[in-house]
């Protein structure tokens, strides 16, 4: 008897060469969201996965697995010889663990198979393994409708696979089956989620962050990484690229109106973030904006903004309510960090009153004071990358605590 996960995929209107993709996509994307547990081996099928645990905990494996993106839903399994007595131990196996487990009061038996030759077919095995387990678990009842357990038995060419429960998935397309794109994380709760969002949708994002040291202190950098380490669960490794936004924080507060500060910094954090798109080959900038959230997000705002490139500009979480936002946050586990109270750059230049309908025609009286070209080529030319794989923070912290003992 082997002990194995098995993988359903998500979205399957793909077919040949880019299901092939999708799914081999998939796999790496599990290895990479599970490389804490090096001795996990995966055999791609064409409908399904198979994971082999080889030892690795299977609670914290399952947990992993529910978040990666591109798995509809997956079964804890246990495969095994084609013997009717092996498959009656497996089957009671599984009951005992479910009783222990979920306090289940009624099952069925469901039986498919690939092996049209075998001597049994579907309800026989039904009747033959529900009867067995009827007489060995007499507290439980038989229901064909809703059971609180359905113990699934696969009928294959050289062996049985019997499960019980069901997962569901995250559902999406695994990360790295679209094309790539460039998030503008910030610390706050918004930007997390829009990435979260957009990897959903298999884009493979790289994580762009404004600093403006000593305007903003180190540990606003570090959430800004852990942040994007909480979303390499979903997808495997992202590319991290720390902005200097000093100088031209500078050299807006120097030369701009106040009303005008907020509209001409974000539309210089446009530029830039269009500039690493085309470096990270992106085809599209993602951000945390949602409609009349703050100053800054009203239509006309996004529009005076927007209008320093004509790269897709996505919004995954444009039209959701602050709770809704705060509920994936939550969900999705960057919503503490999210609130650890680490100035951003843009919360330190904050002007007491932002122009809520900035006018393109002041906006280019204002430009008109800035080396713009210079200010992008020397961020650009000054950011720096690193790519951020599954669990490598949190492994940097409890290094850096253990220096410390
Ligand atoms: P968030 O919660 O993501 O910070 P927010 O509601 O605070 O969003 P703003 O501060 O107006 O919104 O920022 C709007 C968007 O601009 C953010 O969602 C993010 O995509 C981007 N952004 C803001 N500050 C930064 C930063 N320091 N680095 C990268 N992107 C940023
Ligand atoms: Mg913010």
């Amino acid at each position: 008897m082997k002990e194995l996960i098995m993988i359903r995929y998500g979205e399957l209107s793909t077919k040949g060469k880019n299901k092939r993709n999708f799914v081999s996509t998939l796999a790496k994307n599990i290895r990479e969201a599970l490389s804490e547990y090096p001795d996990i081996k995966i055999n791609q099928q064409h409908d399904f996965m198979f994971m082999e645990l080889n030892g690795a905990p299977q609670e914290e494996v399952l947990s992993g697995l529910e978040k990666v993106f591109g798995i509809q839903s997956f079964s804890p399994a246990i495969e095994l010889a084609r013997d009717f007595d092996l498959l009656k131990e497996a089957a009671i196996k599984l009951v005992k663990a479910e009783i222990a487990k979920n306090g289940v009061q009624s099952f069925k038996v469901a039986t498919s198979r690939s092996d049209h030759n075998y001597s049994m077919d579907t309800n026989d095995v039904n009747q033959a393994l529900g009867g067995f387990l009827a007489e060995e678990f007499p507290e439980l009842k038989v229901q064909m409708k809703k059971p609180d357990l359905t113990i699934r038995v696969k009928v294959r060419e050289n062996d049985f696979l019997v499960s019980s429960e069901w997962i569901n998935g995250a559902g999406g397309l695994p990360v790295g089956t679209s094309a790539n794109a460039v998030l503008m994380l910030s610390g706050g709760i918004d930007s997390p989620v829009a990435g979260y969002l957009a990897m959903k949708r298999g884009i493979r994002i790289t994580a762009v962050h404004f600093a403006s040291p000593p305007y903003t202190s180190p540990q606003a950098l570090n959430k800004a990484k852990d942040l994007t380490e909480k979303l390499t669960k979903f997808g495997g490794w992202i590319n991290f690229v720390e902005v200097p936004f000093t100088e031209t924080q500078e050299a807006i507060k120097e030369h701009v109106n106040p009303a005008y500060l907020m509209t001409i910094t974000r539309r210089m954090m446009m530029r830039i973030s269009d500039e690493l798109r085309k470096q990270y080959n992106g085809l599209a900038i993602i951000n945390g904006e949602s409609i009349g959230q703050v100053a800054s997000q009203t239509l006309e705002s996004m529009f005076a903004i927007n209008e320093v490139t004509s790269t897709p500009v996505i919004r995954p979480v444009v039209s959701m309510d602050k709770l809704e936002i705060i509920d994936i946050s939550q969900k999705i586990d960057t919503f503490d960090l999210s609130i650890q109270p680490f100035e951003d750059c843009c919360t330190v230049f904050a002007p007491p009153s932002p122009k809520t309908k900035p006018k393109l025609d002041d906006i280019a009286y204002y430009e008109a004071k800035l080396d713009i070209e210079g200010l992008v080529q020397r961020a650009v030319e000054g950011a720096m990358g690193e790519k951020i794989m599954p669990g490598s923070r949190s492994k940097e912290d409890s290094e850096a605590f253990s220096d410390l003992l």
